[in-house]
C-alpha cells in the first residue's frame, strides 16, 4: 500500500475533502525574479485553481489549501485520480508572468481539516513522502540567478517540444553474453526529433537541467506512461527507460501509472525501471519504499550507471535489484590497463552477489567483448551489438512521447 494509501486508511477516507498543495520554488522564485512576481505567481495559481473548480485559500507561505466546489469523489480511487489530477493542472503549462515563462515545483497531498476547519500541521509535514533529492539551495550571486533564469526558460523550450511530440525514445537491446543470443530487454533512450538527423541525442544536459530545477517528474512519467503503451501494443518485447532519483518517489505523479501497473501484471513483467543516483540521495528510504513497490507489482528494477554516481552498496543492498549495470567507464579503462581490468573484474564480482542479472555497458568493440566476457557479468549493452534505434525492428512505429495526460 502506498504511502497516500497509508494515510487513507489510518484517517479514514471520509476526512479526505480537501487537497494540500506546496510550492516548493518558492524561494528560489523570489531570489530570481523578485517579491512583485511571486506574488502573481501565487495569484495565478489560485486562478488556475479556481477555473477548474476548486477555491484555492492561501495558508502559510507557498502553502494552500484547495476547497471544491462540487465536493469530493466519494470513492477512494476516484479521490486518488483527483489528487493526480490537481497536480497535473496546477503544475503545467508553465505560467506566464511578464512575458517570463516560470513552472511551480508543486507537491499535493490530501489533508483532514480540525474542527475550526485548519489543517493538522502534523499531517501537512507528512502530505507526500520526501522526495529522495531535495530541491538545490538558492544562492544570492548574480552567476546563479542568471543561470536558474536560462534553465528555467529551457525547461519551458523543453516541454512545449514535448506537447509536440518532438521527442522519441530511440531502443537498445541488452544482449546475453553466452552464445544464445538472447535479449534481457530493450532500454529506451530520450531523442530530440529536430536533432535525428544530426544523430544527438536528447542528452545528460537536458536531463540534469530538469532535475536541478525540480521538474523531471513530468517526463519521467510521460517516457512511463508512453512505454506502457508500447508494451500494450508489442505484446512479444521487454521494455525499459531510465527515471531520475528524484522520481523514485511513491506520489501523486504515480497514481495512475501504479493503478495501470495493478490492473495488468503482463505489463508490469515486461517493464524494467532504471534508476541512476546522480547526486547523493537525502531520502534514500523514500526511493526504497518506491521501488518495492513497483517490484511488488512485478517490474523488474535495475540499479544504472552502478560505479559512477553515488549509488552505495547499502542502498543496492536494500532495494535487491533485479539488475545491476557497470558504468561504461569501468569496461573503457579496462582497454588501458590489468589494474582497470581487476577493477572491472572486482566491481562485476561484488555486483553478481547483490543481483542476478549483471550488465556491462559501453561495448563497442570485439575487445571491449573479450574483456566484458573475461568477467562474470552475463549482459552487455552497446554500439558493437546496436546502436539505439528509433524504429527497432519489432515495433510498428517509433514512439514518440506523449506528454503525460490522464
Ligand atoms: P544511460 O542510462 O547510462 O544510457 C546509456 C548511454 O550510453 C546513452 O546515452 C547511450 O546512447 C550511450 N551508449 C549506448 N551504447 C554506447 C556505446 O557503445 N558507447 C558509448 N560511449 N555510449 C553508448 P544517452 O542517450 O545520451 O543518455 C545519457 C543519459 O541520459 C542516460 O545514461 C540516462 O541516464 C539519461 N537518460 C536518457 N534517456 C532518459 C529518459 O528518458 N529519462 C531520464 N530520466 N533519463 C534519461
Ligand atoms: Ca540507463
Amino acid at each position: 500500500m502506498s504511502k497516500l494509501g497509508d494515510t487513507c486508511i489510518e484517517t479514514g477516507f471520509a476526512g479526505f475533502t480537501h487537497i494540500f498543495v506546496m510550492l516548493r520554488n518558492l524561494e528560489h522564485v523570489r531570489t530570481v525574479y523578485g517579491d512583485d512576481f511571486v506574488h502573481a505567481l501565487v495569484k495565478e495559481i489560485s486562478f488556475r485553481g479556481h477555473s477548474r473548480g476548486a477555491i484555492i485559500s492561501m495558508v502559510g507561505e507557498g502553502a494552500f489549501l484547495m476547497h471544491m466546489h462540487v465536493g469530493f469523489p466519494t470513492s477512494y480511487n476516484l479521490a486518488l485520480q483527483e489528487l493526480e489530477r490537481w497536480q497535473l493542472v496546477l503544475s503545467a503549462p508553465p505560467f506566464e508572468i511578464e512575458g517570463t515563462p516560470i513552472f511551480p515545483v508543486l507537491s499535493v497531498g490530501f489533508v483532514t481539516l480540525d474542527l475550526f476547519g485548519a489543517p493538522s500541521l502534523a499531517e501537512i509535514n507528512q502530505i507526500t513522502p520526501p522526495a529522495p533529492m531535495p530541491l538545490p539551495e538558492v544562492h544570492c550571486s548574480t552567476d546563479w540567478r542568471l543561470s536558474y533564469e536560462s534553465d528555467m526558460e529551457f525547461a519551458a523550450c523543453f516541454y512545449r517540444g514535448l506537447g509536440r511530440q518532438d521527442f522519441a525514445l530511440a531502443f537498445q537491446p541488452i544482449v546475453s553474453l553466452g552464445e544464445a543470443g538472447e535479449t534481457l530487454y530493450e532500454e529506451g533512450l530520450l531523442r530530440s526529433v529536430e536533432n535525428l538527423a544530426h544523430r544527438t541525442t536528447a542528452g545528460e544536459d537536458t536531463i540534469s537541467t530538469l532535475e536541478k530545477l525540480g521538474l523531471i517528474r513530468r517526463l519521467d512519467r510521460s517516457v512511463v506512461l508512453s512505454l506502457l503503451g508500447m508494451l500494450r501494443q508489442e505484446p512479444q518485447v521487454k521494455l525499459g527507460c531510465n527515471i531520475s532519483s528524484s522520481s523514485a518517489v511513491d506520489d501523486a505523479w504515480w497514481i495512475s501509472i501504479l493503478e495501470l501497473l495493478a490492473l495488468r501484471p503482463d505489463l508490469a513483467s515486461r517493464l524494467t525501471v532504471e534508476i541512476t543516483e546522480y547526486l547523493p540521495m537525502l531520502h534514500p528510504e523514500t526511493a526504497v519504499d518506491f521501488v518495492r513497490r513497483l517490484q511488488t507489482l512485478g517490474c523488474r528494477i535495475a540499479i544504472d550507471d552502478f560505479g559512477s554516481g553515488f549509488t552505495t552498496l547499502d542502498f543496492v543492498r536494500r532495494v535487491q535489484p533485479d539488475i545491476i549495470k557497470i558504468h561504461a567507464g569501468y569496461l573503457h579503462r579496462a582497454r588501458e590497463s590489468e589494474q582497470s581490468v581487476e577493477v572491472l573484474s572486482n566491481l562485476v564480482g561484488i555486483s553478481s552477489r547483490f543481483a542476478p542479472n549483471v550488465v556491462i555497458e559501453g561495448v563497442e568493440s570485439e575487445e571491449d567483448l573479450v574483456l566484458a566476457r573475461g568477467t562474470s557479468a552475463n549482459w552487455a549493452q552497446g554500439n558493437l551489438f546496436k546502436a539505439p534505434q528509433l524504429w527497432p525492428s519489432w515495433s510498428r512505429h517509433p514512439l514518440f512521447i506523449r506528454s503525460s495526460s490522464l
